[in-house]
């Protein structure tokens, strides 16, 4: 098999029907419906003329075997007014072709029409019935030469005044109104085929013209590329159908729009972090290179690059947590957390540096929480972190650990530092952003870190927030959920 055909997937009909074009699809269901409804019209517009032909055929029969019958039984031995009957009226009627035959209850002939022995055999006839009987409809027979013929038969007497029973055969010639009826059967075949046409035409002018919008927000679409995601649609005049799938499509370019520019936002943050520990380096190894060094300076040197090859590294790390954490598939092994004691641990670490800093750091209360651990001191780690860096000496910060009413965990972390200005709050979580490096202890901070601890509340299913009044302090809340509830 070729490499083009293996790829080829396999088409069904119903996947072909589903590829045409909604013109196509709405003209052939126009089209179609309007056939059949042509057809049914035409179907009973036929078949009520055909009965009521042979209705008035049959009638017509039925209305000469009444006289004829009443003939034999009021004057059963008025041979001319029989013949006149039998033979003349039929003979000499100019408009109706009808023929009448007397036959005894042997079968033979008595009394027929001219000529009617050479058309209608006594055989082709059905078998009489009953004299009081009237047949309500006749028999169809086709003759051999093609003339077509409707017939009655029925016992015209029963043993009366000494005669035998009469049989009485009546024939009517209807190849005529057969013609006719073909010819309008014809007509009406051609209004059917003239009318799906039509529809045909119709409907995919309709379909057409009511798609037309549909082609016109393509259009539209059609202008909006990533250069121009500024573009909107909705606010033009759409029918009501559209006019959602037009707001849908606006908040589509939103969020789009939301995310390119975070994402240049980023790109340029991204460059802008590693610019200075990357010119830093350079620059250092430029000095170093710019004349002969003592080994002691050039320890110094390597020394100073090995602080930003770890700023660098860190940097990097803190990229690759972040990545991974957006990653749809990322989960986490979250197991019962001794809350308390994992707080206490980051503490330790922090203590001699919170000391040297001149700050003290409490810890208060106890909860056991589904957490993944080593992400939950990565979270308070950076919280504190923080906290001393933006609280001046003689400042305090408190860790709590509390079990809420509803049954969630809250960890606080409260300094009474420098406090952060309203106006920066909602966006302290977001990537690169910091409020005013200088007033930090670690000027060097790549402001990485709440977006590091936003995600990993986002990973326990839990909530990061913020209080904060300037120059009193803040309080940042981590809220984790109850187990099950929060896999991820
Ligand atoms: P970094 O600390 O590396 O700058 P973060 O993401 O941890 O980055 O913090 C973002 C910004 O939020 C900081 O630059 C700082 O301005 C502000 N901030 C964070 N924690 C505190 C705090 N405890 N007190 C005052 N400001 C804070």
């Amino acid at each position: 098999m070729s490499s083009k055909n293996a790829l080829r997937k396999p088409r069904t009909r119903r996947d072909l029907f589903r590829t045409w074009s909604l013109a196509r699809r709405l003209t052939l269901l126009y089209a179609g419906s309007s056939f059949l409804m042509l057809l049914l019209a035409a179907a009973y517009l036929y078949w009520s003329l055909v009965d009521n032909l042979e209705l008035e055929d049959s009638a017509f029969l039925a209305n000469e075997i009444q006289e004829c019958r009443s003939l034999l039984h009021e004057s059963p031995h008025d041979e001319d007014a029989l013949a006149h009957e039998i033979q003349i009226e039929p003979a000499a009627n100019p408009f109706i072709k009808y023929y009448m035959r007397l036959l005894d209850n042997q079968g033979r002939i008595l009394l027929e029409t001219p000529r009617m022995a050479n058309v209608l055999p006594v055989a082709s006839f059905p078998v009489a019935i009953a004299t009081t009987e009237i047949p309500m409809r006749g028999k169809f027979w086709k003759s051999g030469s093609g003339e077509s013929y409707l017939l009655m038969s029925v016992l015209a007497q029963v043993d009366m005044d000494g005669i035998t029973p009469r049989i009485l055969h009546v024939a009517l010639d209807v190849s005529a109104e057969e013609a006719q009826i073909v010819g309008y059967l014809r007509t009406l075949l051609a209004v059917v085929a003239l009318g799906t046409l039509f529809s045909c035409a119709a409907g995919l002018f309709v379909a057409r013209k009511g798609l037309r919008p549909l082609k016109d927000i393509t259009k539209a679409t059609d202008r909006t590329s990533a250069s121009q995601l500024h573009e909107r649609i909705a606010a033009n005049a759409w029918p009501e159908e559209l006019a959602s799938l037009a707001r849908s499509f606006d908040q589509m370019l939103d969020r789009l729009e939301d995310s390119f520019s975070r994402l240049s936002q980023f790109s340029a943050d991204l460059a802008h972090e590693l610019r200075t520990p990357i010119n830093n380096l350079r620059g250092e190894a430029g000095v170093a290179l710019s004349q002969a060094r003592t080994p002691e300076e050039y320890r110094r040197t390597l020394e100073s690059s090995l602080e930003e090859y770890a700023r660098l590294s860190r940097l990097i790390d803190n990229m690759l947590f972040l990545a991974r954490a957006d990653g749809p598939m990322t989960s986490i092994a979250r197991t019962a957390c001794n809350s308390r004691k994992a707080i206490e641990v980051v503490r330790e670490f922090y203590v001699a540096l919170a000391a040297d800093r001149g700050i003290e750091v409490v810890c208060g209360g106890k909860a056991t929480v589904q957490a993944d651990t080593v992400l939950f001191r990565q979270a308070i780690s950076n919280l504190l972190s923080n906290a001393l860096n933006y609280t001046p000496r003689g400042g305090k910060v408190s860790i709590n650990v509390q079990r809420q009413y509803d049954r969630t965990v809250e960890v606080t972390v409260t300094d009474t530092g420098f406090g952060i200005p309203a106006e920066h709050l909602p966006k302290i979580f977001e990537r690169f952003y910091r409020v005013d490096p200088a007033r930090s202890q670690q000027p060097n901070g790549s402001g990485l870190g709440l977006a590091i601890v936003k995600s990993i509340m986002a990973l326990h299913g839990g909530t990061v927030s913020v209080q904060s009044e300037l120059g009193k302090g803040s309080t940042f809340s981590l809220s984790f959920p109850l187990g099950a509830a929060a896999d991820r």
